[in-house]
């Protein structure tokens, strides 16, 4: 998770147990505009392989999406319009379900927004990375009509822009909402953890490091001197955070909101 950073220093940031792994969340946000629901990420799912929920120590039960959302008061069914920022499972596994029928939407109403290039960056199962793409997170969908596959940055609608933001893959997206004179950013796995706030904190996942660290650099200065709220792909602990950099040291301030 923190590639080339010695553990002498991630371990002051993150805790790991005796197999040297870390807690990680798969953050999932709603932005509620009044008109529209808009589900950020949609997790890591239920359909793990005992081996895998072994090496990873998953829960036992994992975390339904449907249920989780319904506990925090959005109804699936009120899920207008579902962002994947990039189809790793651990960000769209929650974004079908199985029926008899085969998989179907997990989001009954919703469109999904992911990048074309994304999607053929998958279909194109490179032995890098094939094993972090599933295709019943996106076939089912594409073939549905229900997933819009974009070129570039896009404005879904006034105030909630996705921008390429490359790196961690060619196409990942970061999300920007903006209401009156505030912007939250998901950095999605820009950088996964809040300790990845220094820009060359780069984990070892990435495709293309120099990208992550020129990509990071960018849109943290900006978010430092416009003091947006930032989200991490990952973070167990920080859900909301504002960035600050001062004679080149970088630091996150959580907030209790
Ligand atoms: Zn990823």
């Amino acid at each position: 998770m923190f590639g080339v950073v010695p553990k002498t220093l991630w371990s002051k940031h993150q805790k790991s147990d005796e197999l040297n792994r870390v807690q990680a969340a798969f953050n999932c946000f709603v932005v509620d505009t009044g008109q529209k629901r808009i589900l950020v990420e949609t997790g890591g799912g239920v359909r793990h392989k005992a081996i895998a929920k072994e090496r990873m120590r998953l829960p036992e039960r994992p975390i339904v999406l449907g249920e989780a959302l319904s506990a925090a008061g959005f109804e699936p069914d009120s899920i207008d319009i579902v962002i994947n920022t990039h189809l790793h499972w651990d960000h769209a596994s929650g974004n079908t379900v199985d029926t008899p029928e085969g998989a179907a939407p997990a989001l009954p109403r919703a469109i999904y927004y992911v990048q074309r290039g994304e999607v053929e960056h998958a279909r194109e199962r490179h032995p890098r990375d094939a094993v972090s793409y599933l295709p019943v997170n996106y076939e089912p969908l594409i073939d549905a009509g229900r997933m819009h596959l974009l070129d570039g940055d896009f404005n879904v609608m006034p105030g909630l822009d996705l921008r390429v933001a490359p790196g961690h893959n060619r196409d990942m997206m970061v999300v920007l909402v903006r209401d009156g004179d505030e912007t939250w950013c998901q950095f999605a796995d820009l950088a996964p953890y809040a300790a990845h706030v220094t820009p060359t904190w780069v984990a070892a996942f990435d495709l293309f490091p120099l990208e992550t660290i020129a990509t990071k650099t960018e849109l943290f200065h900006r978010a430092a001197a416009e003091g947006w709220w930032c989200s991490f792909g990952h973070d167990p602990a920080i859900s909301f955070a504002k960035i600050e950099v001062e004679e080149g040291k970088w630091r996150v301030r959580p907030d209790a909101r």
